[in-house]
């Protein structure tokens, strides 16, 4: 098939059973790279079973990250491991949930679209995901579109959309629809066994719902045998060679390499009747995981915010590290502060041993003190700082305390009384009453100015970054600000809104209004990221020089 010109797509599902977190999205994710490394154009979209409209209205601890778009949409975590293997953008359209379905169906039915009809799941709700699953690959734009359905085989919830995919199956057939079914094989540490039944269960479980999985990819963490592979062919009804084994790896990043291994694309292209006799070409991707696994230096990284104890809540970051570790050959250990344990008294004994500080997103109220304690305590000791959005935010609220002598300064996001609101609702966040889906969402341009810190590190003037928040850096306080020594370097041409902060007379003290985490990939990791591994890299190799 050609890659180029109008193109008709073929669909794979991928579905998911015996538990959730076997890792669909790596799977689809790494197959995606297989597909798109033989030069097919591939994109992925995740179809999830709960009610809310998307996930921007869920506290990160129920679903971990928000992942935003740079069409403003709020998504699935899954997404960003989608832009960060695939290296392409996602958009609105490749991250659908019930509540959206519902919502659309609802709408329509208000309007009188289905006048004098009785509105049901079938047809109307599973036509409707149907519609949404062929979107994309209605474009013209790819040859494969990759479909994850969230959830596990057997949820009430999934039903739905497991009959949408039987249905999309059968109308369009064999050839054009591969069904992948992510499964487990426990062992049995007791037997000294690998346990097939799970995955015999969970595959009659589609098989019930008239859909039979093509292939099935077994997580597991032993070999399998290959009368286990035989055995679960047997009796789930798929050739043994669609039987793949998925071990536990030691970064996700191996797993498009051993997905390779177990010819896990060219059975899917059988499968689908694609003719396509191109060398996988995985070089860059796997040059990134050798510097990944041999690092020269290792640094560590305080990571202070107020969902540490669920790290998939800063998953992009995690990763934008892990990019900028390799780039480096440094591995960044992190540091998970949390930043309700932080102190003004405390924040030496947490924070002195480490070798640059992020201070993370977040809302509202809680930990707010700490975060601001752990910045006092790196910008007076020369420790490398990277604030994120609402870790800008606190950046300039401790400058305007502790530097400018703005008593009682803070963000009218946490004290409406303040004397001095350095951060303020944007003028247009003001009538604002709906939470979900409100904010300043997605992808704003900036202005970089020339000889600065920011400048140095995009080497450009003109970015484009991905936002979510509502509050701003007032404006009126820029002069003071400016004056007293921190500068704002990064502006919005449209509307003036200060993007980037940062002090030119610390070593390294950059703070974002922005999400550059949301932009970093294997083979572009970003360079806000990088620069700071580089910088806190020099201090930490700095301080080791003085201590011998
Ligand atoms: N709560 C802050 C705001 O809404 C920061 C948001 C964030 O960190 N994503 O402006």
């Amino acid at each position: 098939m050609a890659s180029t010109g109008q193109k008709t797509a073929k669909y794979i599902f991928v579905t998911g059973g015996v538990t959730s977190s076997l890792g669909k999205g790596i799977i689809a994710s790494s197959l995606a790279k297989l597909l798109q490394s033989r030069g097919l154009s591939v994109t992925i979209q995740k179809f999830d079973p709960y009610i809310n409209v998307d996930p921007g209205t869920l506290n990160p601890y129920e679903h971990g990250e928000c992942y935003v778009t740079d069409d403003g949409a709020e998504t699935d975590l899954d997404l960003g491991h989608y832009e960060r293997f695939l290296n392409v953008r996602t958009s609105q359209a490749n991250n659908v949930t019930t509540g959206r379905i519902y919502y659309d169906v609802i709408m329509r039915e208000r309007r009188g679209d289905f006048l004098g009809k009785t509105v049901q799941v079938i047809p109307h709700i599973t036509d409707e995901i149907k519609k949404r699953m062929l979107l994309l690959g209605e474009t013209g734009e790819y040859d494969i579109v990759i479909t994850e359905i969230g959830g596990c085989v057997g949820d009430i919830e999934s039903l739905p959309f497991i009959e949408a995919v039987r249905q999309i199956k059968f109308e369009l057939g064999e050839n054009d629809t591969l069904i992948i079914h992510l499964t487990l094989i426990p062992y049995l540490a007791s037997a000294g066994e690998l346990k097939t039944k799970p995955t015999q269960h969970s595959v009659r479980m589609l098989q019930e719902a008239g859909v039979q999985p093509d292939i099935l990819v077994c997580r597991t963490e032993h070999p399998l045998p290959p009368d286990i592979r035989r055995k679960v062919a047997l009796f789930c009804n798929v050739q043994v060679n669609s039987v793949i084994e998925a071990m536990d790896a030691e970064t996700i990043y191996d797993v498009p390499v051993l997905m390779r291994k177990e010819r896990l694309d060219q059975r899917a292209l059988y499968m689908l009747d694609i003719y396509n006799d191109q060398d996988v070409e995985l070089d860059a991707w796997q040059a990134f995981v050798s510097k990944l696994k041999n690092p020269t230096e290792s640094v560590r990284i305080g990571l202070v915010g107020k969902y540490v104890e669920l790290h998939d809540a800063y998953k992009s970051i995690v990763e934008s590290f892990i990019h900028a570790g390799a780039e480096n050959e440094c591995k960044v250990n992190i540091e998970w502060i949390h930043s309700e344990s932080l102190t003004p008294e405390n924040a030496v004994d947490k924070l002195a041993e480490l070798d640059g500080v992020l201070v993370a997103p977040g809302f509202g109220e809680r930990g707010i003190e700490g975060k601001i304690a752990a910045i006092r305590y790196v910008r007076e000791n020369g420790i490398p700082f990277f604030g994120i959005c609402l870790g800008m935010q606190m950046a300039v609220i401790e400058y305007a305390r502790n530097v400018l002598g703005l008593e009682g300064a803070h963000s009218y996001e946490m004290d409406q009384s303040t004397p001095h609101p350095v951060i303020h609702l944007m003028q247009d966040q003001k009538d604002v009453t709906n939470k979900g889906g409100t904010m300043r969402l997605g992808a704003y341009a900036c202005k970089v100015k020339k000889d600065t810190l920011a400048h140095k590190i995009y080497g450009r003037t003109n970015i484009s970054e991905r936002h979510r928040h509502r509050y701003e850096f007032n404006n009126q306080y820029l002069k003071t600000f400016e004056e007293g020594g921190m500068l704002a370097t990064g502006i919005n041409p449209q509307n003036n809104l200060v993007e980037m902060v940062e002090i030119p007379a610390h070593p390294y003290f950059i703070g974002v209004q922005f999400h550059p985490e949301l932009k970093s990939t294997v083979m572009n990791p970003h360079p806000l990221f990088v620069q700071f591994v580089k910088s806190v890299l020099k201090y930490s190799l700095q301080k080791r020089a003085v201590m011998h």
